[in-house]
């Protein structure tokens, strides 16, 4: 019970999410490993196609990958937090404006999960930021993308559309960016419903 309320009460994990290495009470990563991460480089470009821009605060390897797998399969909601604090230091004041949009999961994972990191992260950021949270995009009938060869995963962007009218000002926010494909499709249907203006901030990006 005192396990459970601790859980709760955010004290633990003690354990670093990053390396499983212990770490101070309340500490989200180990000394280590927080050092690591703040040495990696945040990368800001073009982005996908349909984007206006993207940035990343990191590239997807060491603590920033293993942070999104902690999100992702172990679901340490103290790894959002973590994640948004990042963002919203070091994203530029240019891409940290218009309406969150969370990038959606596929309604199967979903289920299967019962829980959604980039909606997660979203959240997170939009309180920091004060920005208004829209999750006005669904992902329909998505095949799986993990284990798929990237060319096979790009040749099957995920089928998203929007569930009501898009803000005209739009931070799509995912937790990883990949191939884009998912990114493009999401910028697609926005614009389509009305954004005028889309860019994308994720934690990390694979290089
Ligand atoms: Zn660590």
């Amino acid at each position: 019970m005192e396990i459970l309320r601790a859980v709760a009460t955010g004290l633990v994990p003690s354990i670093c999410a990053a390396c499983g290495r212990s770490c101070r009470p309340e500490a989200v990563l180990c000394g280590r490993c927080g050092r690591r991460l703040a040495a990696a480089e945040p990368l800001l470009g073009k982005g996908p196609s349909g984007l206006d821009r993207a940035w990343s605060s990191a590239p997807h390897e060491g603590v920033a990958r293993n942070l999104v797998g902690a999100l992702k399969f172990r679901h340490l909601l103290p790894v959002a937090d973590l994640m948004a604090d990042r963002i919203h230091w070091l994203a530029p004041a240019h891409m940290l404006s218009g309406a969150i949009v969370p990038v959606p999961a596929a309604p199967s994972r979903l289920r299967r999960r019962g829980f959604d990191p980039a909606g997660e992260l979203a959240a997170a950021l939009a309180e920091r930021l004060g920005a208004s949270l829209e999750p006005c995009l669904a992902r329909r009938g998505a095949r799986r993308q993990v284990g798929r060869r990237r060319a096979e995963r790009i040749g099957h962007p995920p089928r998203i559309q929007a569930t009501r009218a898009a803000p005209r000002s739009v931070m799509l926010v995912d937790d990883v960016l990949t191939t884009g494909a998912t990114l493009t499709a999401c910028a697609k249907a926005l614009r389509s419903s009305g954004a005028a203006r889309v860019v994308a901030v994720t934690f990390a990006r694979r290089l």
